[in-house]
């Protein structure tokens, strides 16, 4: 079994790797749940979601986001109704909230994510990394927003000067999986926003430190490949560099994986991670994307 800590963006573009060079099945993808929340009268687990439309080759692969051709019927309508979506969901993305939306009332999220992968024909394990509802403040030049505000309404504009959130606990299982895997990979996902939320899990960090863990660093050179990782390094007095990512990971970290754009930081990272394996990273191909998967698990002991 292999574990996989993802958010949203950078890692399902190596779930589209891995998934090709190992069977899914012994896959566990736990997923961050730090910006989950109801939007338009559906719950939207936008990282969740995405991974599961990775898995099950639904997801629209140029925005990260969304289901592939979806229409725009209802949210167009709600427009003309007068109900500004913050999020716009498509139809097709909308009918899984729906459907999630119901099914967490009865069963709780973790559960609502089984059956949904499930349908959706997807054989890896997708767990949520809690159920719980996380509280989550972007302190701004600005003033204190919420994630989504500061991301949609303010396009990400505004400099960051701190960021909080609320500690939730863990969902079952995820302990587990991490204790019982041959590796635990963590993706090339916001280290901030969403990689420090799951090792802030109660249990999380103490299991990493009994498993083989090798992380694809999401900064290359001085800044993140998309999304505003860099400026959330930067508020939080994190160097925007692999290094910065991997001095945030040293205490569980055996392997880094860095871009081959910063071959001249492996001497400083050896300081750091036993093993520092240098590759193409950006994965703006198929090719590549199953190439650094297979490296990754080549790693592995
Ligand atoms: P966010 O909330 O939009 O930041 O979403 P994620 O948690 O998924 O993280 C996005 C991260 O993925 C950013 O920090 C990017 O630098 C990283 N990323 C996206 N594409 C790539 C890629 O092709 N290669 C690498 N190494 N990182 C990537």
């Amino acid at each position: 079994m292999i574990t996989v800590l993802s958010g949203g963006t950078g890692t399902p573009k190596l779930l589209q790797g891995l998934k090709e060079v190992v069977n899914p099945a012994d896959l566990t993808i736990i997923v961050n749940t730090l910006e989950n929340d109801f939007f338009s009268g559906v719950y939207v687990s936008a990282d969740i979601d995405t991974v599961l439309y990775t898995m099950s080759d639904m997801i629209n692969d140029e925005l990260w986001y969304g289901v592939k051709n979806d229409t725009f019927i209802t949210h167009d309508r709600l427009e003309e109704l007068g109900c500004a979506e913050l999020l716009r969901i498509g139809d097709i993305d909308r009918a899984t909230k729906i459907q999630k939306t119901q099914l967490m009332e009865k069963y709780g999220l973790a559960k609502a994510c089984e059956i949904q992968a499930e349908k959706m024909g997807i054989q890896s394990k997708i767990i949520p990394m809690s159920e719980e509802n996380s509280d989550i403040k972007i302190m701004t030049d600005i003033g204190e927003l919420e994630f989504h505000d500061f991301l949609i309404k303010h396009r990400g504009e505004p400099d960051v000067l701190d960021i909080k959130f609320s500690k939730v606990k863990p969902s079952k299982g995820i302990i587990d999986a991490i204790k019982n895997s041959e590796a635990v990979i963590i993706g090339p996902s916001n280290p901030i926003t969403s990689i420090l939320p799951i090792l802030s899990l109660d249990g999380v960090k103490e299991a990493l430190n009994e498993t083989y863990v090798v992380a694809v660093s999401p900064i290359i050179g001085s800044g993140a490949v998309s999304g505003p990782a860099s400026k959330f390094m930067k508020a939080l007095n994190i160097e925007v560099s692999s290094v910065g990512v991997a001095k945030l990971y040293e205490n569980f970290l055996d392997n880094i994986v860095i871009d081959d754009k910063d071959f001249d930081k492996k001497s400083q990272l050896n300081q750091i991670v036993n093993k520092v394996t240098i590759t193409n990273t950006i994965m703006n191909n198929s090719c590549v994307k199953k190439n650094l998967a297979q490296i990754i698990i080549d790693s592995i002991p």
